[in-house]
């Protein structure tokens, strides 16, 4: 087994938006030792977290501020009305898991361009804070010794990644990053299979049962944990943070086939977290 890195390969980013004393607390800094992969060796036990309303709570709106610049660049760049933005907007978030996906399918938008009126223009610096109790939560995790890597998985491309990151204060916890790439066409995001296999690729994860069982992953997107699940990794979090949203999966016809009772006992199954700073105790740390 090698552990080399090239220098080429590492990610550094220093927000320029925090100010000089904010930049100094630690994990400010982003440092991605093995960037956007691949990691040096092979089938290791990693733990993939998804960030956007994962690693920080839904309450930041973020998620609201998002939909209010996609509405905007529907409704301006295909002429459409608030109606028919909502409606094509919804449409294409159910069909490809992002709308992004569907405006560059169906309307030839470059998907950069979007990316920098949308989730590049969003003021998070209002919203995200320096949270060290996730900090302490992930550090808990990564010290027990029980995970090679800490790696991230975001459907977002990898501007916003690094700032959310930096603005949380945990950008030297992980030791890469997978992200959307959206130069690309067509767009590859989760839960598409091509986006975990690619995501296996960068981590040096085989494609194998295994290989898989032993892996861990994190998301709030229903979406997300039932691709990961049937893909075949083994120990598959589903951050639900909003009650109301708990009884919405739970009425579903599948929810025993994915979460069993939901009583997170049944460790072949799909395990449901409520409070992030639990994840711990969730994974038996
Ligand atoms: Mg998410």
């Amino acid at each position: 087994m090698t552990n080399e890195k090239s220098p080429s390969q590492v990610i550094t980013y220093i927000n320029p938006e925090l100010t000089s004393q904010e930049n100094a607390k630690p994990g400010r800094h982003v440092n991605l030792p093995f960037g956007y992969g691949p990691i040096p060796d092979k089938n290791s036990k990693i733990f993939f977290f998804d960030i956007d309303n994962c690693l920080y709570q839904r309450s930041t709106r973020i998620f609201e501020m998002m939909q209010v610049k996609i509405h905007d660049y529907f409704k301006t760049n295909l002429n459409l009305n608030d109606e028919e933005a909502n409606k094509l907007h919804l449409t294409y978030y159910k069909t490809y898991g992002l709308a992004l996906e569907g405006l560059v399918r169906n309307h030839e938008i470059n998907a950069l361009e979007y990316n920098s009126k949308v989730d590049d223009a969003l003021d998070l610096h209002k919203v995200l804070r320096y949270d060290i109790e996730l900090r302490n939560t992930l550090l808990e995790i990564k010290q027990s010794g029980k995970f090679d890597y800490f790696w991230l998985i975001t459907n977002a491309y990898k501007n916003h990644a690094l700032r959310v990151i930096s603005f949380l204060g945990i950008g030297d916890l992980f030791v890469g990053l997978t992200y959307c790439d959206y130069s690309k066409y067509p767009i590859i995001c989760k839960p598409m299979k091509e986006y975990f296999l690619n995501c296996f690729e960068q981590t040096n994860l085989e494609y194998d049962k295994e290989v898989l069982e032993n892996q861990y992953f994190i998301d709030d997107s229903e979406l997300n944990v039932k691709a990961a699940f049937n893909l075949g990794i083994g120990n598959v979090i589903h951050y639900v943070e909003v009650e109301s949203d708990l009884e919405k999966i739970k009425a579903k016809p599948d929810f025993e086939e994915y979460y069993g009772n939901g009583d997170n006992k049944d460790h072949s199954k799909i395990k449901i977290l409520t409070v992030f700073k639990n994840l711990p105790k969730l994974i038996d740390l």
